[in-house]
C-alpha cells in the first residue's frame, strides 16, 4: 500500500478500506530484526524483513531477500510497509533519497542516519557541535599519518571511515606503513579517520530513543567490555556511574539526538577516560548490542522502544526491573553440535537466566547469542550470566 506524507505522519490513520494493521518494514535480517519481532507480535503489529540472504536470523518474520543497496528492491520491499527501519546502518544513500522522495516514511532518516555511516563525518560534526570526542584528524597520503602520528606521541588509532564493525576496519598503530594498504584502496575524496590512542578506564555506552515528535527517553548508562574490539559483556547500570556520569552520558546522547534528529533507538558508545573525561567513540542509530541487557533488566526493551519510537507513539518506561543486569555474549558458540545443544545443561545449571539465540551456524568469533542475568548482587550475577554463556562456548 502507497501512502500519501500526510497519512505516513501517524500510520495509525487508517482510510477505512486499509487493513488495520500497521507494517513495519525493515531493512536488514541480522538478530537485531529478530529480536523487533517478539515485541511486534505483542503489539499486533506486522513486521516484515528485506534480508540480504536466506536464512537470516530474522527469518521468523515475513522475510523478503533482496539487495538493500538497489533501488527497485528496496522501493518495492517498502510498497507495503507503512515504516522503514534498519538492522544495520549500509543502506546507501542513494537508496534512501529515492524512498523520501516518493514519501516513505524513513527512521531514523538519512540526514541522521550519515553521521553513523561514516565515522569521519560524524566527528566532524560532533566537534561542531562541541562534543567531547577524542583528537582526530582525516588522512589521506603516508605524510599526513606520519604527521598525526609525531603530534600524537607515535601512537593512534587509524579507522575506515565506513563499512567498519566488531573491530574491523580499526588498528592501532605507530607508523603510516601499518594503514598502507588501507591508504591504497581509498577513491579519489576519500580519507582515513586518524585518532588520538585514549587512555581510557572503561568503556561505556548510553542508549536513548527519541521518536519523530521529539520525546527521548534514556536508559541508564552501562559499562560495556570489548575483547578483541568485540563487545564481550555489557553490565548495567554502570557501577559507580551515579551523579556526574551518568549525567554527563544523558546530556551527551540527548544533545546528538535532539541535534541530529535522530528517531529510534541510538548507542552512544563512549569513552571514560582516566583523567575523568566523557568522550563519544561511535554512534549506532539502531538497537545495540549494549542495550540487549533491556530485554530482561528493564521495564521496556530497545527492541519494544524501536518500534514505539519509529511509529511515533508513547515511548515505554525505561527504568531497571532488578538492581543489576549482565549481559554476556555468545561468541562463536558450540564448537560440535548445535545451538541448542548446550540447552539442558545451561538451563538446569542456571535456572534464572534468559538465553537469547540467533538462529545463527555456530563459527568461531561470531555473535550467535547472549545470556541476560539479573538480580541484586552484582558478582552472583555476572557469575550466572558467564556461567550459562560458558556452556554454549565449548
Ligand atoms: P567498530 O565500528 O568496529 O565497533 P570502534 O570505533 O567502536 O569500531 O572501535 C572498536 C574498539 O576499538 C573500541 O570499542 C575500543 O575498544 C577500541 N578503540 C576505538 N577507538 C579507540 C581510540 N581512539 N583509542 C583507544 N581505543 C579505541
Amino acid at each position: 500500500m502507497f501512502l500519501p506524507v500526510s497519512a505516513l505522519s501517524n500510520p495509525f490513520n487508517h482510510a477505512k478500506d486499509e487493513p488495520l494493521t500497521t507494517v513495519v518494514g525493515v531493512i536488514g535480517g541480522g538478530q537485531l530484526a529478530r529480536m523487533m519481532v517478539p515485541p511486534a507480535i505483542n503489539l499486533g503489529l506486522d513486521i516484515r524483513v528485506l534480508a540480504e540472504n536466506e536464512g537470516s536470523s530474522a527469518q521468523i518474520a515475513a522475510t523478503q531477500v533482496g539487495d538493500y543497496t538497489d533501488v527497485e528492491t528496496v522501493l518495492a520491499f517498502a510498497a507495503d510497509c507503512d515504516v522503514i527501519t534498519f538492522d544495520h546502518e549500509h543502506v546507501p544513500a542513494h537508496v534512501l533519497a529515492e524512498l523520501i522522495k516518493r514519501g516513505y516514511s524513513v527512521q531514523p532518516g538519512p540526514h541522521a542516519l550519515e553521521f553513523a555511516q561514516d565515522k569521519l563525518r560524524m566527528r566532524q560534526r560532533l566537534g561542531d557541535l562541541g562534543i567531547p570526542v577524542p583528537g582526530w584528524t582525516q588522512a589521506s597520503t603516508a605524510e599526513h599519518v606520519t604527521d598525526f602520528l609525531a603530534e600524537w606521541g607515535g601512537r593512534a588509532v587509524a579507522k575506515t571511515a565506513r563499512g567498519g564493525y566488531d573491530g574491523k576496519g580499526v588498528r592501532v598503530i605507530t607508523s603510516a606503513a601499518e594503514v598502507a594498504d588501507w591508504l591504497e584502496l581509498l577513491q579519489p575524496g576519500e580519507s582515513l579517520l586518524l585518532e588520538e590512542f585514549v587512555e581510557f578506564r572503561r568503556e561505556l555506552s548510553q542508549l536513548i530513543a527519541r521518536r519523530p515528535s521529539g520525546e527521548m527517553a534514556l536508559w541508564p548508562v552501562v559499562e560495556s567490555i570489548q575483547a578483541d574490539g568485540v563487545c564481550s559483556e555489557v553490565i548495567a547500570p554502570a557501577p559507580h556511574s551515579q551523579g556526574k556520569i551518568a549525567d554527563m552520558a544523558g546530556s551527551i546522547a540527548t544533545q546528538i539526538a535532539a541535534e541530529l534528529d535522530v528517531t529510534g533507538v541510538m548507542a552512544v558508545e563512549l569513552f571514560e577516560t582516566t583523567d575523568d573525561r566523557i568522550l563519544v567513540n561511535e554512534l549506532a542509530m539502531r538497537p545495540h548490542n549494549s542495550g540487549h541487557w533491556t530485554q530482561d533488566g528493564s521495564t521496556t526493551s530497545q527492541f519494544e522502544q524501536h518500534l514505539r519510537a519509529v511509529l511515533d507513539l508513547p515511548l515505554g518506561a525505561t527504568g531497571l526491573t532488578a538492581p543489576f543486569t549482565v549481559m554476556v555474549n555468545i561468541l562463536g558458540g558450540p564448537t560440535s553440535g548445535d545451538m541448542l545443544s548446550p540447552f539442558p545443561h545451561a538451563m538446569a545449571e542456571h535456572p534464572t537466566v534468559k538465553i537469547h539465540t540467533y538462529g545463527k551456524e555456530p563459527r568461531p568469533g561470531r555473535k550467535v547469542g547472549h545470556v541476560n542475568a539479573s538480580g541484586d548482587d552484582l558478582p552472583e550475577v555476572a557469575y550466572q550470566a558467564r556461567g550459562a554463556a560458558g556452556f554454549f562456548q565449548v
